[in-house]
């Protein structure tokens, strides 16, 4: 059966009707890696795994839904102190609650949803929740909020009912986007541009190392004080510069030797990442893949060996890639574990897919997941 017939049956034989089916998407991120606290890029597009529900106004003043992977119902009321206690439920609730802080109407609605985006692996199955919701009672109570209210309201609902101080990037992606397309988007002006991804003839693959390294969240804000001050030793020669993004490679070079080298390291990669963005913006433009794939392992190169966030697993990973001439491969999300993004051609995806998981097992004791993924849709009314 697939999956909207099962959502269906599950929703008639909880709620004893029928409703309008919505969906939402998990995201990769291309290129453009680091950059969101520091002014800069990020290049992220939706994938063709996400969220499915069904869902009614219900005419009560209480929200009932049914995880279907979680197999599980909750019921709420729509007040503060209603806030559910399952993890997954806090999501919904947390939607529903930033939609009223926003002047949105919300009132009782019955749900039943599923997903297939791999939970914690670095793809967003929270945004693709959030944005699922946030987009149905959006439309469902025509509240006419714009999109990056949407996308605001998924970001929020992670901030104050979930705990996790996320930027926009995931949520945005969700919300905005399009099969076909990747989105670049400035994080400090919030400008953004639709760029074509139609890579006819390469494959997308996602090749999980699934390990998480505890050094993450320390390393994290070392990183964002080192871009701190390496801003500000460039602020006071080039006032005009508020974020590292700002700032031209000459004018981190004046401040060699007032910033330590550490310092200067961790900037120098925020600037050439930029700089990647603009050439791999050009690169779409013309279907280069070849050169956005050189991109790809010029990021991994600076993550790796200037920002210092990759791992041996992950190094690992992008070294085989490499072997086995992946067009393009690197380490998406904020390091330390999780997934290498990799843009492989068709004829070469079973030899690498295959080397990953022996080679990468025979070191690490474990195989690698791997998750094909397509640029999609992000939020939308499923029709038929
Ligand atoms: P990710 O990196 O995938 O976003 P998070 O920890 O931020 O990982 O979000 C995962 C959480 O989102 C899950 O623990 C669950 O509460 C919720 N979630 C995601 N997908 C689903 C799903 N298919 N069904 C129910 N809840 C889900
Ligand atoms: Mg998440």
């Amino acid at each position: 059966m697939d999956l909207k017939n099962k959502i269906q049956e599950k929703f008639t034989s909880l709620y004893g009707t029928a409703g309008e089916f919505f969906s939402s998407a998990g995201r990769i991120n291309l290129i453009g890696e680091h950059t969101d606290y520091n002014g800069g890029y990020v290049f992220p597009g939706a994938i063709d795994k996400g969220i499915t529900a069904m869902i009614a106004v219900n005419g009560t003043d209480k929200v009932r839904a049914y995880s279907i992977d979680y197999d599980e119902s909750v019921e709420f009321g729509l007040n503060e102190e209603d806030a559910p206690k399952q993890s997954w439920a806090r999501y919904i609730f947390g939607v529903c609650r930033e939609t009223i802080k926003r002047e949105g109407k919300v009132s009782g609605f019955d749900a039943v949803f599923a997903g297939d985006v791999p939970l914690g692996a670095g793809l967003s199955s929270s945004a693709a929740l959030e944005s699922t919701f946030a987009f149905a009672i959006n439309t469902l109570f025509k509240n006419e909020l714009d999109k990056f209210t949407l996308a605001k309201i998924g970001q929020s609902t992670e901030h104050n009912y979930v705990g996790v101080m996320c930027g926009i990037m995931d949520q945005f992606a969700s919300v905005f986007g399009k099969k076909g397309s990747l989105i670049r988007l400035n994080t400090k002006t919030m400008e953004y541009k639709y760029f074509p991804f139609n890579p006819e003839g390469y494959k997308l693959v996602l090749v999980d190392s699934c390990v998480k390294h505890e050094l993450a969240s320390s390393a994290y804000n070392e990183r964002r004080l080192s871009c701190e001050r390496a801003a500000a030793a460039i602020k006071k020669n080039h006032p005009e510069v508020d974020f590292l993004s700002d700032a031209k490679r000459l004018w981190l070079d004046e401040v060699r030797e007032e910033i330590s080298s550490e310092d200067f390291l961790r900037a120098e990669y925020v600037i050439g990442e930029v700089q990647r963005v603009l050439d791999v913006s050009d690169a779409l433009e013309r279907g280069d893949y070849e050169t956005v794939g050189e991109m790809m392992y010029q990021t991994h190169f600076g993550l790796s060996k200037l920002y210092e966030v990759s791992c041996e697993e992950l190094d690992f990973l992008n070294k085989l890639a490499r072997k086995c001439d992946v067009t393009g491969s690197r380490v998406m999300g904020g390091g330390f574990g999780g997934c290498t993004i990799n843009l492989v051609k068709d004829e070469l995806y079973d030899a690498f897919i295959a080397e990953a998981k022996t080679k990468f097992a025979e070191r690490f004791g474990h195989e690698p997941k791997v998750y094909d993924v397509v640029i999609s849709d992000g939020a939308r009314v499923l029709v038929d």
